[in-house]
């Protein structure tokens, strides 16, 4: 450790970490120019490992779904959205909401995790009953709905402040945000990459009102399009501070930008160097944060799992039917099993732990019994099954 450390000049940010003080953005500033991928990954190791208090890395069983990707925006980064125009734009009924629900119900999902398009003509009353048909489902089903600018949109649909309009979602069955629409706070990055989208001010002022009401939510970054690496310190730098005043963020997920089908002209995307990187500054840097997720879909599974030796503790989730990433040019499969995810954490010699939407443990599978493998096989099988005739 210490000879990784000392050899580019890490030694006095180490120290840092090693005494629990805070590192500052200078300090980010170096370990995200650091070429030493293996020294900044081994204080983030440290870092994890220190927060955490475990070796455990944990993973959801999920669904994505998407009610519809008509939107009255046209992000440039976005490869999702449609105009009703388009053929290939789409909206789901309620009923047709349920039935996804019902079929991942089935093969043990805790979660449903619900976005969309900011949808030109959909009433505030289809989203409110939309998670009161799902709550009826399964009351234990939890559901994590909605970025930021979805709110926005919704409280303008039902002239209704962003605070009555969470107070009433969170009624019909609203548990958690998610913690997309971050994108790179810093206004002139925002304009060139989404223009028209909410500013860093109003997406945080969203989650911040959600913390206030009780609820909890994840945060997000998306890197490596235009920004400079001083850009993504000041977006972990707002995070921190909201996280010190609400403490409301469950995780954190930084997001690899995939370049295809969009309008930025971005020459260099991301690199496994640069993704691993990021994730191991955000472990460092974001000192007031649980949890950091490896958000599978942009990395690939493969570079996920090397990004548990790097600061991150979370895989995500087995999310069955990506589509965002995927419209966008990811080429990871659209789900994995839970059997390759187990597999993934034990492989980098941690203990899976299945949790809740709030990071909670749900099944801590420190060995893998022979009833537990088969368990886990069977619900893969299942998994595979329902796809293949999906
Ligand atoms: S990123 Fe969201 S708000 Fe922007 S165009 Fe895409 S769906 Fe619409």
């Amino acid at each position: 450790m210490d000879f990784f450390i000392q050899r580019n000049g890490l030694r006095d940010i180490y120290d840092k970490v090693v005494a629990g003080e805070r590192i500052s953005d200078a300090d980010a500033l170096r370990l995200l120019e650091s070429k030493d991928l293996n020294a900044v990954g081994a204080i983030a190791d440290f870092a994890r490992q220190k927060r955490t208090g475990n070796n455990r890395a944990s993973y959801i069983i999920n669904r994505y779904v998407n009610y519809s990707n008509y939107c009255i925006l046209s992000c440039q980064f976005c490869s999702f959205a449609r105009k009703k125009r388009d053929a290939d734009g789409f909206e789901l009924t309620i009923p047709q909401m349920v039935e996804k629900a019902r079929e991942a119900l089935a093969i043990g999902i805790t979660e449903l995790h619900i976005v969309g398009g900011l949808h030109p003509s959909l009433p505030f009353s289809y989203y409110t009953d939309m998670l009161r048909e799902l709550k009826k489902l399964d009351s234990r089903l939890q559901l994590k709905c909605f970025t930021a600018i979805e709110i926005l949109h919704l409280a303008w649909l039902a002239k209704k402040s962003v605070e009555q309009t969470l107070i009433e979602l969170k009624a019909a069955g609203l548990d958690s945000l998610t913690g997309g629409g971050a994108e790179i706070f810093r206004k002139e990055v925002r304009s060139q990459i989404a223009k028209g989208k909410e500013s860093a001010e109003e997406y945080l002022d969203v989650h911040r009102t959600w913390h206030r009401l009780g609820g909890r939510s994840t945060c997000t970054m998306l890197y490596g399009h235009v920004e400079s690496l001083a850009d993504r310190v000041d977006h972990l730098r707002q995070l921190r501070a909201l996280q010190d005043e609400t403490r409301g963020f469950v995780g954190f997920v930084p997001l690899a930008y995939h370049p295809e089908d969009n309008d930025i002209p971005v020459t260099h995307p991301p690199t496994g160097f640069d993704s691993l990187r990021t994730i191991a500054v955000s472990r460092i840097y974001l000192d007031n944060f649980d949890h950091i997720t490896a958000y599978w879909v942009g990395l690939s599974m493969k570079l996920a799992q090397v990004a548990l030796s790097y600061g991150a503790d979370d895989l995500h989730g087995t999310i069955i039917e990506e589509h965002i990433f995927h419209m966008a040019g990811a080429k990871s499969p659209q789900l994995q099993t839970e059997a390759a995810m187990l597999k993934a954490i034990r492989e980098a010699g941690r203990t899976p732990v299945q949790r809740n939407t709030f990071y909670e443990p749900i099944r801590i599978l420190e060995t893998a019994p022979a009833a537990e493998a088969t368990e886990t096989s069977a619900r893969s099988k299942m998994l595979e099954d329902n796809l293949a005739t999906a």
